[in-house]
């Protein structure tokens, strides 16, 4: 009696199962709708984010409740979509793994109807379905739900907003008066407000968190960039996340095929789902996501409604959607069964009204955030790589046989300068990728400016002048050390300096105008380490600096760029966070000779 779901009123058996699933704790919405939907005697509302545990929090109860003895149909589930509904009959079919003669079917569009008559007909006492099919199967006088005690309606808002209101009314309408209805639902808009009146008497309403309240394990950001430079922006965006698991969302089908073609050929391992593809198909993308052999998911609203992948780490709004409501949907499919998330929409100037309507509606501020520069997407990829290599699996076995001839190859080498030129294999693409790329924030205007016009990212105070410098905190540098290194290199006084910003592979630092000659003058033939020192004015935030980047030594290097360049691309496309640069420099340049 001390499993927390066995104090709730769950059976032994179920208990057993759940644990096997790693359910030791019941989630909020368990805890407080268990309780209540045990007694079997009360309508009720859960206001409900996905991921969050309902379908448990009715599959435990209507396991409990049915009469597994009978082989009528007793409790009916209502949900939007194929992907949920045969999740929710895996769920229920799992939790039940050892209670006997529990039948559950699950009756779906795309799928053969026949196996479904087939299922129903073999007697079944929960039919888990989507409206459409449900429909069709009652107009065939295939189902006699005249004995249901129990209907669900889960993703409620979900299913008006895909239009089955007309179905759901024709449905229920086939079920008694006094069955109980439980309805869940991610928001609470009046038409769910409506059927909830329609349906049900005086219910047990039960809201988690907040009305309309967002995942409170959802941070929300927003980038502000110029139409054109959308693309370019994402893209950067997910090169500052290495290890993301995203799924980005597009208004219309075609936009979604473009960006998902676009980031295919740019070598990302990226696919589409939406409505014109085949119930195979998507299956396909869907496995294919699910497995994590793919990286980012493509979709339109309609076509993501569902899915329930967790472990989803991004939701980007590449577009913001045309409903607010919308909004709470795709940022509900990161953050699941309690983890973590973030949620990105990639806006322009005039679109902020937007994004303060929906903090309104989820009652949650949105972070602005800025599109990295080409400076901090190297040096996260540079530390992706590092932290890679630094835990990657060496199987002794087969690397042994070639050991003595590649220690031989590195005989003339230290330890440092073949750190520094593995490292460098990957880096230099980057470096390479990114030496001119531009600034692609936008300053937020609060009069709503016209698109496109742009501020500097970050202010110099006038009197000073922000020196970009290639040493950093990889060279052993904090701000203090650099402020001696700096001095000492150009004779000037520590207190004239301004401000020192050190990051991992550069810094930079703040001199007075008058003194920038001397500076450059000190570092014209500056060694560390016996590299090369090099300093260049940053006057936008650090952006023109990018130049310093492409001095010939590093561009020249080692050829890394163009080694895999039409090589195999497939093997970075494991989802293991690392990205092939190299392959997809060729149609970036092309692309930024374009846009920029
Ligand atoms: P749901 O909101 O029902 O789709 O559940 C979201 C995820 O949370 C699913 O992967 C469930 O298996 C998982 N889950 C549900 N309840 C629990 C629980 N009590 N403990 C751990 N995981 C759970």
């Amino acid at each position: 009696m001390n499993n927390p779901f066995s104090q709730l009123g769950i059976r032994h058996d179920i208990v057993n199962a759940i644990s096997e699933l790693g359910f030791e704790n019941p989630t909020p919405i368990q805890e407080q709708s268990i309780p209540v939907l045990l007694t079997g005697s009360n309508d009720f509302v859960g206001l409900a984010q996905t991921g969050t545990g309902k379908t448990a929090a009715f599959g435990l109860p209507l396991l409990e409740l049915l009469d597994f003895e009978e082989n009528y149909p007793q409790a009916l589930v209502l949900c939007p979509t194929r992907e949920l509904c045969l999740q929710i009959t895996n769920d229920l079919k799992n939790y039940s793994k050892n209670m006997s003669n529990v039948h559950v079917v699950a009756v779906y569009g795309g799928a053969s109807i026949s196996d479904q008559l087939r299922q129903i007909k073999r007697g079944v006492q929960i039919v888990v379905a989507t409206p459409g099919r449900m429909l069709d199967i009652i107009n065939r006088k295939a189902i006699d739900f005249s004995q249901v005690q129990y209907v669900v309606l889960d993703e409620a808002d979900e299913m008006l907003n895909m239009g089955f209101q007309e179905d759901i009314d024709n449905i229920l309408s086939t079920t008694p008066e006094d069955k109980k209805t439980w309805l869940f639902s991610a928001t609470m808009p009046s038409e769910v407000r409506r059927i909830s009146k329609k349906y049900m008497t005086d219910p047990f309403e039960l809201t988690m968190g907040e009305k309309n309240t967002g995942n409170a394990n959802i941070e929300h950001e927003y980038y502000i960039v110029r139409a054109r430079d959308k693309y370019a922006a994402f893209k950067r965006i997910v090169d500052f996340n290495p290890e993301i698991f995203g799924i980005v969302f597009c208004r219309t089908k075609i936009e979604t095929q473009e960006i998902a073609e676009a980031l295919i050929k740019d070598g990302y391992n990226a696919d589409s789902l939406h409505g014109d593809l085949s119930q195979q198909q998507r299956d396909k993308v869907m496995k294919r996501y699910r497995e994590r052999s793919l990286q980012l998911l493509i979709a339109t609203d309609v076509a993501a409604r569902g899915i329930d992948v967790n472990d989803v780490t991004h939701v980007i709004n590449y577009s913001l959607p045309d409903e607010i409501e919308n909004y709470t949907h795709r940022s509900g499919r990161t953050a699941r069964a309690g983890k973590t998330g973030v949620s990105i929409s990639i806006i322009n100037s005039k679109e902020i009204g937007k994004i303060r309507q929906i903090e309104r509606v989820i009652g949650k501020k949105f972070i602005k955030a800025e599109i990295p520069t080409g400076f901090d997407v190297c040096e996260k990829q540079l530390f992706g790589l590092i932290h890679k290599v630094h835990n990657v699996e060496v199987n002794e076995q087969q690397i042994e046989q070639y050991l003595p001839r590649i220690m031989d190859e590195f005989a003339d080498l230290s330890k440092e300068d073949i750190i520094k030129r593995f490292a460098s294999i990957e880096f230099n693409s980057f470096l390479e990728y990114y030496k001119n790329a531009p600034d692609l924030n936008v300053a937020e205007d609060p009069r709503g400016a016209r698109e496109g016009e742009r501020f500097p990212r970050t202010g110099t105070r006038a009197d000073f002048t922000r020196l970009f410098i290639n040493l950093g905190s990889v060279d052993g540098f904090g701000r203090g050390d650099l402020l001696g290194y700096f001095c000492n290199q150009t004779g000037l006084v520590g207190r004239t300096i301004g401000k020192i910003d050190v990051k991992g592979v550069y810094s930079f630092v703040e001199v007075p105008n008058a003194d920038v000659d001397q500076a450059f003058n000190a570092f014209k033939s500056a060694e560390f380490k016996g590299r090369q020192v090099r300093i260049e004015i940053s006057a936008d935030g650090g952006n023109e600096s990018r130049g310093g980047w492409s001095n010939k030594k590093r561009e020249g290097g080692n050829g890394g760029g163009n080694r895999r360049e039409g090589g195999n691309r497939s093997n970075e496309r494991n989802g293991s966070g690392f990205r092939d640069f190299s392959g997809k420099r060729r149609e970036d340049r092309g692309e930024r000779r374009k846009r920029y």
